[in-house]
């Protein structure tokens, strides 16, 4: 599992049993809860009356390579199970155009017509390069759509090889951002030399999960949550009111939660070094790379950023981790509504200004 878990709280005894139920499970044991409540009161009256208190449906699928959980919330159940399914299409749909692992989808044609000619894309597909961009410009090159080559060059899942250097430098120019080419109003993407690949897996998720909520909102959602492993973004508050909570996972004890944090029409979304990555001779080689040296980012564990929406806290997340500590949370205190929560190098914990009063880390896990 990946990062951010969502976590919850029972709606009598709350931060108790939240400092008690780190898990994953618990979310999902508590939603069945309030799912089973309002099947047993239709049973009970036939299904011709409706719920007064909001219905909530929980559904998991694998979607985009990974776990994907829709929360969904609404005035009945129909519409609560429409928003889920609303909010799966919406991530099929997008995966469609954006997965490279699927031969048509509009980013491999950008890929198969590298140094060849420009390829028109969906606006969809326009609107991610364009933040893409953005990101790579406000983490001065931390962030780069183009390190594909390189990630394919240490295959971290695969065959774990260290790359040597030669090999590195000779993928050096294909990572040049300056040698995409967006053309905003024929909507054409180009890609100048043979071999460059454009690759959104840093930032894709979020975009996914923003379009989802368009989508449950669309069919009549109150709330919910879309969350694609640790990419999650939610919206509305739960049922009795409250926010939905969520744990940030410790970077080098696997299950613990470092903090908790309680989240309210905002994204967040966690790049660590720990959920894809390899050990030789004591040294840990992980799936982010710094685009400057194309080597695994050095300077931080983890890098957890809370934004309003799903595309600038998972664009953010794996920029900032290459940018490192200092850089990185000097950028977040110049963006309103961002934060974020960093585990630099050594294991210190760093919480933004914006979240101080928010971020209750787990005392338990804290100082081990
Ligand atoms: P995940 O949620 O899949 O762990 P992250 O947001 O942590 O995603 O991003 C990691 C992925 O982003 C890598 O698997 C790779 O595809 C891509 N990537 C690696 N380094 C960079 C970088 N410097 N800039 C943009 N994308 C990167
Ligand atoms: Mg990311």
């Amino acid at each position: 599992m990946n990062r951010p878990e969502p976590v919850t709280r029972s709606e009598t005894s709350a931060s108790t049993d939240l400092e008690r139920s780190p898990s994953p499970q618990t979310w999902l044991v508590v939603t069945m809860v309030v799912l089973s409540g309002y099947l047993l009161s239709l049973t009970g009256c036939a299904g011709t009356q409706r719920s007064s208190f909001p219905v909530v449906v929980k559904r998991t699928q694998m979607q985009m390579g990974t776990l994907v959980t829709i929360t969904s919330v609404a005035p009945d159940r129909q519409t609560a199970q429409a928003a889920a399914s609303a909010g799966f299409q919406e991530i099929h749909r997008l995966e469609g155009l954006l997965s490279t692992w699927i031969e048509s989808s509009e980013l491999s044609r950008i890929n198969a017509a590298a140094g060849k000619e420009a390829v028109t894309v969906s606006p969809e597909t326009m609107q991610i390069l364009r933040a893409s961009g953005k990101i790579a410009r406000l983490t001065d090159g931390g962030f780069n759509i183009l390190v594909g080559p390189a990630v394919d060059a240490w295959s971290v899942l695969d065959r774990q090889e260290v790359p040597s250097d030669a090999t590195l430098v000779e993928l050096r120019p294909l990572t040049d951002l300056t040698a995409l080419y967006l053309d905003e109003d024929r909507r054409a993407v180009r890609l100048a030399k043979a071999g460059m690949r454009v690759d959104v897996g840093g930032i894709g998720k979020g975009y996914a999960a923003d379009m989802a909520v368009g989508a449950m909102k669309k069919v009549g959602a109150s709330a919910g949550v879309v969350a694609l492993s640790g990419d999650i973004r939610t919206f509305g508050l739960l049922p009795d009111g409250r926010t939905f909570p969520f744990g940030i996972r410790h970077p080098r004890r696997e299950e613990a939660v470092l903090a908790y944090i309680d989240l309210q029409n905002e994204a967040i979304s966690t790049a660590g070094d720990y959920e894809r990555y390899f050990e030789r001779d004591g040294v840990r080689y992980h799936h982010i790379l710094d685009p400057a040296t194309l080597q695994p980012a050095r300077d931080c564990q983890s890098v957890t950023v809370v934004a309003p929406d799903g595309v600038t806290a998972d664009g953010l997340d794996t920029g900032i981790f290459v940018m490192g500590r200092a850089r990185g949370m000097a950028l977040i205190e110049q963006m309103p509504g961002v934060g974020a929560v960093i585990v630099d190098r050594d294991g210190k914990v760093w919480v933004s200004s914006s979240l101080r009063g928010r971020v209750r880390m787990n005392e338990e896990s804290v100082g081990r």
